[in-house]
């Protein structure tokens, strides 16, 4: 009898409260039913599959930690357990959900009004309104932090805002992108939520990426953008306020990660147990189960570390500086384990069809988004010395 394919080897489903476990078998088979059959010929079209919005919205998962305004005030845990269930079949569908729910209604959250949340919140949970996060530019990526090239002047209740963006996932569609713009008065990083139809705002499509092809990326260039008062996000004041958004959704993307990783696994595993060479299936060879092993063992650290991880969130402890080190070694060990995956299939490890390629070229983004893993070891590195080394 074959074992079952199974990357959680040290069975951290049983963590979870039967609600969760609930929750992450839902999204399970929403990914496996909806997303697996088509994932590869999207993400080779450089396409977004529009029509799995509304289904993805009855799974009623967005914004899945916070609380009021409809959101289902579950714990961390759970938001990083849909990460990797979504990742773990197609990164680019977790990246689209990651944008919407973590980002685009992190901002609001954190940022926002109460009055701003209350308008905003409960039809982006239900994914009637979807929203994107504009933070870098062509020319300032890691260096955000030092002040943006996009300005904003106030004029009586109306602001100006004049830059670029780029990168902005979710933005060729959505209806909305929080764009940080620099004031000009007190040089501050501020929040503004950019309706589409706004005149002076235009998102382009980036073409030619070779990575999460299925995520719309825009260029943004905002010309004389006008945005009311109404519409900057009142609770950000300076670019601390961006990184509470950004902190939380570190550790998403490190679960992300995990589920990339477990995706090209699982999906190498199931192909030694069925391809033959000499005769046996390649499975049966030494040198291959010590490469199966070595992904397994790099596999379980990074979900142990994430589990923890998510605790420390749950509890209100989670700092920076773990967040940015499981970021680090997650998407670290995500690019080991899929070159592996990819090398233990010979020449079908590089054809999409055979679901390990997508995989080894998603973990690219993982491995650069959300600062970079050299931004991230700084982070940890100004937390273990107390010294800054970014400039
Ligand atoms: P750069 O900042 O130019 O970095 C180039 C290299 O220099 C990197 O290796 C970096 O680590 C290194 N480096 C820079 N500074 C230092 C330093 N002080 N010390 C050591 N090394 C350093 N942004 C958004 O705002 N919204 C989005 O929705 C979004 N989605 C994205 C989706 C994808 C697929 C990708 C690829 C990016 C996305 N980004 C988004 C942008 C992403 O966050 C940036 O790419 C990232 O922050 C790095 O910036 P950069 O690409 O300009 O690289």
């Amino acid at each position: 009898k074959k074992p079952e394919i199974n990357g959680d080897f040290y069975d951290l489903s049983d963590l979870l409260t039967p609600e969760e476990r609930e929750v992450q078998l839902k999204v399970r088979k929403f990914m496996n039913d909806e997303v697996k059959p088509i994932a590869n010929e999207f993400w080779n079209k450089g396409e977004f599959p529009m029509h799995l919005i509304p289904k993805m919205a009855e799974l009623n998962i967005c914004g899945v930690p916070l609380a009021g305004h409809g959101c289902p005030n579950h714990s961390y845990v759970l938001e990083g357990i849909i990460a990797m269930e979504m990742a773990r079949v197609d990164t680019s569908i977790s990246t689209f959900f990651g944008v919407q729910s973590g980002l685009a209604m992190g901002s609001i959250y954190h940022c926002g009004s109460e009055e701003q949340q209350a308008k905003w919140l409960p039809r982006m949970q239900k994914m009637e309104i979807l929203g994107a996060f504009g933070l870098t530019e062509p020319l300032v990526g890691s260096a955000v932090a030092g002040g943006l090239t996009t300005k904003a002047r106030r004029e009586g209740e109306t602001w100006i805002l004049n830059g670029e963006k780029k990168w902005i996932g979710n933005a060729t569609f959505a209806d909305f992108t929080i764009i940080w713009a620099q004031d000009e008065e007190d040089d501050q990083i501020k929040g503004f939520i950019v309706e589409k139809n706004n005149p002076g705002f235009h998102a382009e499509k980036m073409k030619n990426k070779m990575s999460l092809r299925t995520v719309q990326n825009a260029l943004i260039t905002l010309n004389n953008c006008e945005v009311s008062e109404e519409n900057r996000l009142q609770r950000a004041d300076s670019f601390k306020d961006t990184s509470r958004v950004l902190r939380a959704t570190r550790a998403g993307v490190a679960w992300q990660a995990v589920g990339c990783a477990r995706g090209a696994y699982e999906n190498a595993l199931a192909y030694t147990m069925e391809r033959k060479q000499f005769g046996k299936p390649i499975a049966s060879f030494q040198l291959i189960q010590d490469q199966l092993v070595q992904m397994l063992n790099a596999l379980t650290s990074m979900q142990t570390l994430v589990m923890r991880l998510s605790q420390l969130q749950d509890a209100g402890k989670m700092t920076d500086a773990q967040a940015s080190l499981a970021k680090v070694s997650c998407t670290t060990h995500t690019r080991e384990i899929v070159d592996i995956a990819r090398g233990i299939m010979g020449g079908n490890g590089i054809l999409l069809e055979y679901n390990v390629a997508r995989f080894v070229a998603d973990a690219e983004a993982l491995y650069s988004y959300e600062g970079t893993k050299e931004i991230n070891s700084l982070i940890v590195g100004r937390e273990i010395t107390g010294i800054s080394a970014f400039v």
